[in-house]
């Protein structure tokens, strides 16, 4: 691992166009991240895909994911997944595996199950145990593709963009909680078409931009630089049709009251996010690369719809967890002293 501090400045930034309709006419929405640094996000003025641009290049989002982004999270969590966390993680990501599978179970199909981003392998685990059908990951972290593949989880260390095993055709493809992160979302949608048998699944697990602005009142803290993508449900949706997947199912938390959040923890699913079910169609991703649907105006209303206030979020979630922090650095010292 490298240790030496992560520079944002001497980072090599690239300028990109629209990974879903190939446009490059965009609209600035925000100009910092979360963790206060300056990451541009705009919105595609045709196809309202929201991403961030200029962003760093490949090779800098591989050394930012080899520390720096443990340093990020840490910050959010207080307590980032190191290896000794593992077993718990393991246990809780296979109860959300579970949990997804008991949500989505009428529309997958059953047969050999792939994840991409598959982490500790706890997701698929869940799928394994509840459909018992073969599993297989696919993760870039060495260390968390080894711990899975010692839980009986065969995972292919690789990222997606490198994957070049030769592996039966799938029944579904399962992506949860990575799409956001990958560098082209529409890569890894034209693989999953081509790995998926015919009428095969593509199942979605993904955090809503628009969600997480409304909850805190402040689109800053729903912008995170390895967010290289933001979606919301209108944009996730055109995106997976213009992939060729017919849209079987989605369940979007934004649109659920007190019962339907309160179902969620029950199945273990993370907030704020959308989930989605396609099945592979006839149509071939994007044949008709210029003619996805214009969400461009509704997107964008949408978010200023949002009543954003920087003081709720400044009281209501800085000011505690800065407190809180505060408590624990003192609760520590008293205890080194004893
Ligand atoms: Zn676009």
């Amino acid at each position: 691992m490298n240790n030496s501090p992560f520079l944002y400045e001497s980072a090599e930034y690239e300028y990109i166009s629209c990974d879903l309709c190939g446009r490059s006419d965009s609209e600035i929405l925000n100009t910092k991240d979360r963790n206060n640094l300056i990451v541009r996000t705009c919105i595609c003025k045709h196809c309202g895909l929201i991403f961030i641009n200029p962003r760093m290049t490949r090779q800098w989002y591989v050394r930012y994911y080899q520390g720096e982004y443990r340093a990020q999270l840490a910050r959010f969590k207080l307590k980032p997944l190191v290896n000794s966390d593992y077993e718990a993680a393991f246990k809780s990501a296979t109860r959300h595996g579970m949990g997804l599978f008991s949500l989505i179970n009428p529309y997958i199909a059953k047969g050999l199950t792939i994840e991409v981003g598959s982490s500790i392998g706890g997701v698929l685990n869940g799928f394994k145990e509840s459909l018992n059908v073969d599993v297989l990951g696919i993760e870039p972290s060495s260390d968390e593709a080894e711990f899975a593949a010692n839980k009986g989880i065969k995972t292919y260390n690789s990222l997606i963009e490198d994957f070049r095993e030769n592996i039966p055709m799938a029944s579904n493809i399962i992506c949860s909680q990575s799409l956001n992160h990958l560098l082209s979302p529409r890569f890894f949608l034209e693989w999953a078409y081509s790995h998926l048998e015919n009428d095969g699944r593509i199942i979605l697990e993904v955090q809503n931009f628009r969600h997480v602005y409304k909850h805190y009142k402040y689109m800053t803290r729903a912008i995170q630089i390895d967010h290289t993508f933001m979606f919301v449900p209108e944009t996730l949706e055109n995106f997976v049709d213009a992939a060729g997947f017919d849209i079987l199912f989605m369940d979007v938390d934004e649109n659920k009251d007190k019962k339907g959040i309160g179902i969620n923890k029950g199945l273990c699913l993370p907030a704020l996010h959308i989930r989605l079910v396609g099945k592979k169609s006839k149509r071939l991703p994007f044949h008709k690369d210029l003619s996805c649907l214009n969400k461009y105006v509704e997107v964008f209303n949408s978010l200023e719809d949002v009543k954003g206030s920087y003081l709720y979020y400044l009281y209501k979630y800085e000011l505690k967890k800065s407190l809180k922090a505060r408590l624990m650095n003192m609760r520590a010292s008293i205890s080194s002293k004893r």
